[in-house]
């Protein structure tokens, strides 16, 4: 009443902020079911409830007010419509010029490729790449607890890796930049060894939709 008559609304506005048969918000859940043991994510329905009409006021005039980032991207079909004729994969992943020999590089996401079969494993390191590798190559034959699903397999399949052609997918970016570049990757792999866990913090759609692209 008070904001009509400082004209700060009009009357529209005036006429649709108040609620006279408002329904308690509701919660309902979605299942994640990408996570271990499936755990719920509430959702809180307020269409109707008594504060609808105000929030919504609100929401509209606060959004209106901020400025909206360069990389806002409303939904996913923003998001297909905007790197649709990125060279992404061209650019980012198969041309990146050698400047330190590879094995000296640091701060890379790399892939490793069977010989045999299309299999393949992404993984970052911030140390040298050399240091990593020789890791993975000679964790068979260490009498290790910790799994390795290069080491499982080579032994499993009796297959083994291309370790003089390992690719690097990505480097030196800011830290913020790294996780997603490389769960990126390991998404993008047609025949992929990492863990479902290595890509815990991407969210199903998403997945869904970088395979789509792919
Ligand atoms: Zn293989």
């Amino acid at each position: 009443m008070r904001w009509k008559k400082k004209n700060f609304i009009n009357d529209l506005s005036y006429k649709k902020l108040p609620c006279n048969e408002g329904v308690l918000p509701r919660v309902y859940v979605l299942p994640k079911i990408h996570k271990s043991n499936c755990p719920f994510r509430l959702i809180v329905a307020s269409i109707d409830s008594p504060l609808y009409a105000l929030a919504t006021f609100i929401h509209d005039v606060i959004s209106k007010n901020v400025p909206k980032s360069v990389y806002n991207i409303n939904n996913s079909f923003q998001l297909v419509k905007r790197l649709n004729g990125t060279r992404f994969g061209i650019e980012h992943i198969c041309f990146h010029k050698d400047i330190l020999p590879r094995e000296k590089r640091k701060n890379v996401v790399y892939k490793i490729s069977c010989k045999s079969c299309d299999a393949s494993y992404v993984g970052q390191t911030k140390r040298k790449l050399k240091t990593r590798l020789a890791e993975h190559r000679n964790h068979i034959n260490w009498n290790s607890n910790n799994q390795s699903v290069i080491t499982e397999h080579r032994i499993e399949f009796d297959h083994d890796f291309d370790w003089e052609n390992v690719a690097i997918l990505d480097e030196k970016r800011p830290l913020n930049k790294w996780l997603i570049s490389e769960c990126l990757h390991i998404l993008m792999q047609q025949n992929s060894l990492n863990l479902r866990s290595d890509t815990e913090g991407v969210h199903h759609n998403y997945i869904q939709l970088i395979k789509d692209i792919k």
